[in-house]
Order: C-alpha cells, then structure tokens, then sequence
C-alpha cells in the first residue's frame, strides 16, 4: 500500500526523471515552468491545496509519451484531464479541480478579457484551437458557477507568467511541505 512518502517519492521523481523535458515550445523545461508557476502562487499567499494544484497543474504532459510540440502537429494532449485522473487518486478536488479546469480558465479568460489573448505565447495561441478555442457566453457563464472557478483563473494566470528564461526558484523539494499536507485525509492519517 502506498505511503505518504511513496507518493511525495513518486512525485518528484517524475520531475527528477521527466521534468527536463522543454515545455512545449516555450523557453522554459517543464521543472522550471512548474516551480515557476508554484512560486507565484506561494508569493500570492495561496493555500497549500493551491500550491500544490500550481506545481502539479501539467504534470499530464509528464504522464504521456506524445512529443512536446504536439500542439503544432495538431494533436490536443488533453493534459488537463490526464493530471486529474492521476491526482485524484492522491489529492481532493481543491487541488485536482483548479488543475482540470486550468486550460478551461484559459478558454475562458480569452473570451472575456481583451489584453488577455493577446498576451499569450504564440505555442499557448495555437493550442487554444485545439482546446476548443473562444467560449460562447452560456459557457461563459456556466464555467463562472464552478466552485473552482476563481482558484482556476488563478492557476492559469500564474501558469501563464511561469515562463521566463533561467530565473532561479526554490527546488522542488521545497514544496514537498505544501504537497505533503494538501494529500487526502486517508494518506495524512497514515504515520508511516
Ligand atoms: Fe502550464
């Protein structure tokens, strides 16, 4: 049966392992994207659970073996949904939800905010089409009934900053705190 440990293990192992792989397109890995963005959410004073969900937010694309730029050949990864799938096994929905809902939010936010889609890096703009692109107003306005909505326009707009070349952040390790306490009353209940 898994521990505590064996999860936080497995966790930053994958980032050991998989992490230096470039992150689609952009100047940055996928580690220094997921500290980056983990950093800014901790400067933003969020709760550990959102912490978490910031560093934690693509790890689908840590999860499948698909090239980096599959954006540009056409092929939605659909990381989102591969992230909460594995998650949930681990964490509750204040993490895995802002995480699901963080392409979503994107959607969301370039529908709604003028500056918002001309700000995005040429990769995130092509993707877009292949998320689904603009939101009609009724999506609009159901995805601001989500109970994740504020904490996944959130997570996006940190993800979205999380993208600058060689800043230095803390090591993964550092959050291993924010994961540990955020896991699922069953693994926190575990002394091992
Ligand atoms: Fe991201």
């Amino acid at each position: 049966m898994e521990t505590k440990n064996d999860i936080i293990s497995d966790i930053l192992q994958l980032f050991n392992e998989k992490g230096h792989s470039e992150y689609g397109g952009e100047a940055v890995t996928q580690l220094e994207h997921a500290l980056q963005t983990a950093t800014l959410a901790r400067e933003n004073n969020a709760s550990d659970q959102l912490i978490t969900a910031a560093l934690l937010h693509d790890i689908g694309h840590l999860l499948h073996d698909l090239p980096n730029d599959a954006p540009l050949k056409g092929i939605d990864d659909v990381h989102e949904n591969k992230a909460a799938v594995f998650l949930r096994k681990y964490f509750p929905e204040t993490v895995t939800e802002p995480v699901r809902l963080h392409v979503m939010a994107k959607r969301y936010l370039s529908s709604t905010e003028e500056t918002y889609y001309s700000l995005l890096s040429e990769p995130s703009k092509q993707s877009l089409v292949l998320q689904g692109g603009l939101m009609s107003s009724t999506e609009v306005s159901s995805f601001e009934q989500n109970p994740y909505f504020s904490d996944a326009v959130k997570l996006r707009k940190w993800d979205d900053q999380a993208k600058v070349q060689e800043l230095t952040t803390a090591p993964v390790e550092d959050f291993e705190k924010n994961i540990a306490v955020s896991l699922r009353s069953y693994f926190l209940e575990d002394s091992l």
